[in-house]
């Protein structure tokens, strides 16, 4: 036996094991929440100093300090660009709107999405430890400061009993790891017991923003209310830190499959190298990248975007550089409500009564036939 375990058997109540598990909370709470807060030695960039001239800061700053010594000093960093507001988001262009995925339309309850027939969306939080400067619910995260209450989640769990075709529920918000155990674990046991039979996913950003937030008692708890599988957000190969690493493997060594939904932002992540790393990282974390998003059309948020036309450019390429594991699938959530469509580049040219003719990556035609 090793000494540690004897450690831990003879004092369960042991104090170590509290502080870890609370880690998170004091993390959370020495957070740089505003500009003044960032240390002295900080230098602004002309852009960010220029943002905060306007005094218009409706979306908030706030990054966990580890997540900001993850960053440097250098403009493009691809860190400091997903924390550090910029002049460029107090330009709203003309085709940019406040609710952009035309979610508002599909509230059934106070904080139920019910947009797709057999999928649902639970906003259990209207905060996050870390505000994504290229976030699509801004707006809403701006508006909507009132904290989850008992009859959000009772109304939210009556609506999933009597609509049994719904198959999946997305717990997302803002970040629901914001959240602290007790209630999640309510938040989870009303929405089990009015359906046993659904499937949870946790979206959160915590293993990428507050590792320490990922400890052991809520990776069990999570596995309680399996089946339940968990979706991050990792945009950049610096975001797999040793202890973002770990935070995964501790859900993954507890039997919940990890996914990640990145997002193709401007001089983050939008090159063929960079997202090639990224996701055979996050493979060898045994993270599957399940998508890789479009930027929506948030307001604010141009000079984060990609046009599409590069991005199916570096998903061709990327096909030629990675396996179809690692490949997640590039998609778009429709302006207006139209949804999520994947974006590909058609490899079929041309279709006739006998044939398809097909290119394949490198531009040589292949036919295959058309049975009857
Ligand atoms: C993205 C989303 C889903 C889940 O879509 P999948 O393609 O199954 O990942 C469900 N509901 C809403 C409202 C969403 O935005």
């Amino acid at each position: 036996m090793l000494p540690w375990q004897l450690l831990n058997d003879r004092n369960p109540e042991d104090l170590r094991g509290k502080m870890e598990k609370d880690k998170w909370k004091k993390e959370l709470a020495e957070s740089y929440r505003s500009v003044t807060d960032l240390p002295g030695n900080f230098k602004l960039l002309k852009v960010e100093e220029d943002y905060f001239k306007t005094g218009n800061d409706r979306f908030r700053l706030s990054v966990p300090i580890d997540y900001f010594n993850l960053a440097c000093s250098n403009e493009d960093d691809p860190i400091r660009r997903q924390f550090m507001p910029q002049i460029g988001e107090q330009v709203t262009t003309p085709w940019e709107i406040n609710d952009p995925l035309g979610e508002n339309p599909h509230k059934v309850t106070e904080r139920l999405i019910h947009r797709y027939r057999d999928r649902a969306l639970f906003l259990a939080s209207d905060t996050c430890a870390m505000y994504c400067r290229h976030c699509f619910r801004r707006d809403y995260l701006s508006t909507n400061p009132s904290p989850l209450n008992r009859v959000e989640i009772e109304n939210a769990a009556k609506y999933l009993r009597s609509h049994s075709e719904i198959k999946e529920l997305i717990i997302s918000g803002g970040d629901p790891l914001m959240l602290d155990d007790s209630r999640l674990e309510e938040l989870l046991t009303a929405f089990r017991n009015s359906r046993p039979d659904i499937v949870f996913r946790i979206a959160s950003r915590m293993p990428v923003v507050l590792p320490s937030r990922i400890t052991d008692s809520l990776s069990n708890l999570l596995s309680i209310f399996k089946p339940l599988f968990f979706i991050t957000q990792f945009n950049h190969p610096k975001e797999l830190a040793k202890s973002s690493r770990q935070a995964v493997s501790i859900l993954v060594n507890n039997g919940i499959p990890v996914f990640n939904q990145a997002v193709l932002l401007r001089s983050v992540n939008d090159s063929v190298d960079v997202l090639a790393e990224l996701f055979q990282e996050l493979l060898r974390s045994s993270v599957k990248p399940y998508y890789l998003f479009q930027g929506d059309l948030a307001s604010g948020t141009h000079h984060l975007r990609v046009s599409i036309i590069r991005g199916l450019e570096i998903m061709k390429e990327l096909r030629t550089r990675i396996s179809g594991l690692a490949m997640p699938v590039y998609a778009v959530d429709l302006p207006g409500g139209g949804g999520k469509i994947p974006l590909t580049e058609s490899y079929i040219q041309k279709i006739t009564d006998t044939e398809i003719i097909f290119k394949d990556l490198s531009g040589k035609e292949y036919s295959y036939p058309v049975e009857s």
